[in-house]
Formats: C-alpha cells, sequence, structure tokens
C-alpha cells in the first residue's frame, strides 16, 4: 500500500527496532512508548483495520495474539499482566490505517482509556 508507514517498515525501508519476524507478521518497538513495554505487532499483510478482516484473516488474527503472548512473556510483563489494544477508526483512536496490535506493559493501567 503506498505511503503507508507500516508497509515500510515491514518492507524495511524504513527503520524500526525490529523484535519478531514471522512470515506472516512481525513486530517492532513503538516510536511513542506509552509504557515501558510497548511493541506493536503487525501483519506483514496490509490491512487497513478491524473491520477489513474477514474469515480468511481468522489464522492470521490468532497469530498476532499468540505471538503478544511470546513478546509478553520475553518482556517478562506476563506475570503482573499487561493490556492488548486494537484501536479502529476515528473514534477508536487508529492513526496508523494498517492493522496492529499494541501490547502495553510495566505499568499499572487504568480504566476506562482516555
Ligand atoms: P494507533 O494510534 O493505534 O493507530 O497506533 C499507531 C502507533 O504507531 C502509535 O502508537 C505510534 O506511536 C506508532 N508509530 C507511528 N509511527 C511509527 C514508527 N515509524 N515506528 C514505530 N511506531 C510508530
Ligand atoms: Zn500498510
Amino acid at each position: 500500500m503506498p505511503d503507508c508507514i507500516f508497509c515500510e517498515i515491514v518492507n524495511k525501508r524504513m527503520k524500526s527496532e525490529m523484535i519478531h519476524e514471522a512470515e506472516e507478521l512481525v513486530a517492532f518497538k513503538d516510536i511513542n512508548p506509552q509504557a515501558p513495554v510497548h511493541v506493536l505487532v503487525v501483519p506483514r499483510k496490509h490491512i487497513d483495520s478491524v473491520q477489513d478482516i474477514n474469515q480468511n484473516d481468522a489464522e492470521l488474527i490468532g497469530k498476532m495474539i499468540l505471538v503478544a503472548k511470546k513478546i509478553a512473556e520475553a518482556n517478562n510483563i506476563d506475570k503482573d499482566g499487561y493490556r492488548l489494544v486494537i484501536n479502529n477508526g476515528i473514534n477508536g483512536g487508529q492513526t496508523v490505517s494498517h492493522l496492529h496490535l499494541h501490547i502495553l506493559g510495566g505499568r499499572r493501567m487504568t480504566w476506562p482509556p482516555g
């Protein structure tokens, strides 16, 4: 997808702090971390948002959560807990239109979110 920064990162045309690379997805550190651990899990395939996934993506979405679990363990936030977030559209606060799962941990989160 032209002009998509996450496609640029996935294709290594833009630098990132990559922490995981697999066939269908990658994970890298958020450039503007909102918690001591803030990692984004991103499918290599461009999908705008959850509104654009379909049945064929079910396995990919499952893999995103399974990778998030492993990354939480690798960063030692699994025992204390962490938050997984997917922002969608304007009201969801989505700023990058390439589907991504936030992993946030290392501090106590508040609820409701802002
Ligand atoms: P969202 O608001 O849910 O769309 O999240 C987009 C996230 O991408 C934000 O937390 C940004 O800080 C992060 N972000 C934007 N550009 C980059 C980049 N070049 N490298 C890493 N993270 C980025
Ligand atoms: Zn993209």
